[in-house]
């Protein structure tokens, strides 16, 4: 399998270098050169699997050669045997026609771990023995710093080195990433606003100087190994559910647009996916662009699902490419045009065909709670802000009632306790496995939010080029 780019100017690469490249030289996104086929049979052979065997049918044509059938089920075993439940994904019914697919059984109580439980150890099969190191430099408002964090701790041929906003993330998110006490990890507390921390950030991979004298690396879903690994559990789900027979739908709470695009992935890879439901806040870039055409950006309001306040979906490129017949320089020039103006119209063929698969829904605070209340009243089941747009979506949506209705469940309620209690008037617990978070000793360094002390500080500590 070979990776190409978005805008049509970057080389081509294969599985192993393109999870150790983040963003393509050309300023696009990298995605297969075509996508592998799974006829009827094939996925009715993945009934019974576990999530390990699943994992290795679904991600084997997208690795190629560059891991062996062996190597990638030892990675997956390490990787998903951290999860606290052995379904690794486990569905859960709401109703007679909603479910749940909890994606938080992971380390950091999130679905990013889902995949970057593997990617970090993507980048110590592929770096141990060479004479690479990556330098990870990231921004978090939360969920992606302590999943990054954790993924890579204590592993070989990476630091990481991760920004986040001082005292504007929760205890539990900011203790996620500070209690790891890996010699590896860099944490980082800037004087500043998450707008500021990234801004520092994108400085350092725009700075021909700086990215000279380290292999900066990003761990954000602009890489293509993320998003693989997360097309995994739409089979999983869809599987069981009665899949190749049955079809099913799925309703993702959406910010990146990475984890809807790997549910793309899966209906373009055969699996009968009916309608794959974008649902956002009042951030809704995403719900103009596909209900109207306009994709443009204004300002983030805060809200109580801040891992869904963004402006510009970077994953989304990789969509309107696909669907608008994988030309290069039309992306290129449609991009260009959106990062001056910060709007654009989607053609006429990338409104058709995002139409046939998918379908989307801002949801107001209002409607929010009241799925928070609904779930934790009618089903006994306490969900995050996040999963509660998804299902509020999902509720909503107009679609034959035959078809089961997916939402995914990206966060544990325990992550958000606050927005949760003023929703459904108790508290989440934490789970025990991270129970004792509280008591861990912490580990940060505060500097201000300036280019000069951030690349000083990561310069003393990280590994030069070879
Ligand atoms: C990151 C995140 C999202 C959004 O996922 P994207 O892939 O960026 O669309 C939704 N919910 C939670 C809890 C997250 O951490």
């Amino acid at each position: 399998m070979r990776y190409q780019s978005t805008r049509g100017a970057a080389p081509t690469l294969g599985f192993r270098d393109v999870t150790l490249t983040g963003l393509a030289a050309d300023g696009g996104l990298y995605v297969p050169e075509s996508w592998p086929a799974f006829s009827t049979d094939d996925i009715a052979a993945l009934r019974g699997l576990s999530y390990v065997e699943t994992a290795i049918r679904v991600m084997a044509p997208f690795v190629g050669e560059d891991l062996t059938e062996e190597e990638l089920r030892a990675l997956c075993t390490r990787a998903y045997g951290r999860f606290a439940h052995a379904a690794v994904t486990p569905l859960v019914q709401l109703d007679e026609r909603n479910w749940l697919l909890e994606l938080f059984h992971g380390p950091t109580l999130a679905f990013k771990d889902v995949a970057l439980q593997l990617l970090g150890r993507f980048f110590e099969k592929f770096l141990t023995g060479t004479d690479t190191h990556l330098t990870i430099v990231g921004a978090t408002s939360g969920d992606t710093g302590s999943a990054a964090i954790d993924a890579v701790a204590g592993r070989t041929g990476v630091d990481i080195f991760m920004l986040h906003p001082k005292g504007r993330v929760s205890d539990v998110q900011r203790r996620q990433m500070t209690t790891v006490l890996a010699p590896n990890v860099h944490n980082i507390a800037i004087e500043g606003s998450f707008d500021d921390a990234q801004a520092l950030v994108k400085a350092m991979f725009n700075d021909p100087a700086f990215s000279a004298r380290f292999r900066l690396s990003a761990v954000n879903s602009i890489n293509w190994a993320r998003l693989m690994a997360q097309v995994v559990y739409y089979f999983y789900a869809a599987v069981r559910l009665g899949a190749p027979e049955r079809k099913v739908a799925f309703s993702v709470p959406t910010g990146n647009f990475g984890d809807v695009f790997a549910g793309y992935v899966a209906a373009k890879m055969g699996l009968p996916v009916e309608k794959l439901i974008v649902a956002t806040n009042v951030n809704d870039i995403l719900h103009r662009a596909l209900s109207s055409g306009d994709y443009s950006t204004g300002t983030v309001t805060p809200t109580a699902a801040p891992s869904m306040d963004i402006q510009v979906s970077s994953n989304f490129e990789r969509l309107l490419f696909d669907l608008a017949g994988r030309d290069g320089n039309a992306m290129a020039g449609q991009m260009r045009g959106f990062e001056s103006s910060r709007a654009m119209r989607l053609t006429n063929a990338q409104r058709e065909g995002a139409a046939a698969l998918f379908a989307s829904d801002r949801v107001e605070p209002g409607h929010m709670n009241e799925a928070m209340r609904w779930a934790a009243s009618e089903a006994g089941n306490v969900i995050d802000p996040h999963t509660a747009i998804g299902l509020a979506a999902a509720r909503r949506v107009d679609l034959d009632p035959a078809v089961p209705v997916v939402t995914l469940a990206t966060a544990h309620p325990a992550k958000f306790p606050d927005a949760v209690e003023r929703a459904t008037g108790s508290r989440a617990p934490l789970p025990g496995r991270v129970g004792d978070l509280f008591e861990r000793q912490e580990r940060y360094d505060v500097l201000p939010g300036t280019y000069a002390a951030v690349t000083e500080y990561i310069a003393e500590r990280a590994v030069p080029k070879a």
